[in-house]
């Protein structure tokens, strides 16, 4: 019951995309910082983060719309991945995109303004054609990369908005603030495997479990690993 609502979130996300695409823009951030306005991506990254430091990554498995698009596709190329290679890639192209954010920051002279509507007058994001070419060739670069490397691959690859959320998940573990986790009860895990099998983020589960909870990062609270483990192992929990 729990996945049906969560897919069903994430599909409602998925679907509302073309209105919220200009939200998840880093493009828009720039622009914004060119003209020094934070602007409604900026924003959205900023409300990420902060929330992240108590949910850790949930948002990437109940709100995003490519969370939608990565369970879709795990219908097609359901292999794990190399999560420390694709982090590298992700890591550079976040380094380059903060530091040419900054300092459009500073070649604006500062921070004059907030926007949250800033490139979206009308609410909506797409609001003409043309903006139908940035919309799918978002979408296509996203099934392109998780039909290829495997399980979302994209997400671990070039996702830019991640390193909000890790960071905030790394802050709320450095200053021991209660967050949400997914926690285990190790002495009734069998060594089955099938935790390993279902996670989306192609972490080792059943290693974690010996740990008694899930420590990782990479973790997005899912609730893969809870719903189908047969021996009711795993379950959320604060941490
Ligand atoms: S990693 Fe990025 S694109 Fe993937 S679900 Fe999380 S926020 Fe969305
Ligand atoms: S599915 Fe449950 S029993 Fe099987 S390895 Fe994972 S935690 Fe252990
Ligand atoms: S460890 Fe469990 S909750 Fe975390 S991403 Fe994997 S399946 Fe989802």
């Amino acid at each position: 019951m729990r996945q049906k609502i969560r897919r069903g979130i994430i599909l409602v996300s998925l679907l509302l995309f073309p209105v919220t695409l200009n939200y998840f823009s880093p493009y828009v951030s720039i622009d914004g910082a060119m003209h020094g306005i934070i602007s409604g991506s900026l924003l959205l990254f900023a409300f990420m983060f902060v929330t992240s430091i108590f949910f850790g990554r949930a948002w990437c498995a109940w709100v995003c719309p490519m969370a939608g698009l990565s369970e879709i596709s795990l219908g097609v190329n359901n292999k794990n991945v190399n999560v420390r290679k694709l982090k590298i890639i992700r890591y550079s192209i976040f380094t380059v995109w903060a530091g040419f954010l900054v300092t459009m920051f500073v070649v604006a002279g500062g921070i004059k303004g907030v926007d949250p509507l800033h490139l979206t007058e009308k609410v909506i994001s797409v609001d003409s054609p043309m903006k139908y070419i940035v919309y799918y060739g978002v979408l296509a670069i996203f099934i392109v990369l998780t039909f290829t490397i495997g399980k979302r691959g994209a997400c671990h690859s070039i996702c830019w908005m991640s390193p909000f959320l890790v960071a905030g998940f790394s802050l709320g573990h450095l200053l021991k603030i209660p967050q949400m986790r997914i926690k285990a009860d190790s002495a009734k895990c069998v060594n089955c495997g099938t935790c390993d099998k279902k996670c989306p983020m192609s972490i080792q589960v059943s290693l974690s479990v010996k740990e008694g909870c899930i420590k990782t990062s990479d973790c997005i609270l899912c609730g893969e690993c809870a719903d189908n483990c047969k021996k009711n192992v795993l379950h959320y929990g604060i941490k």
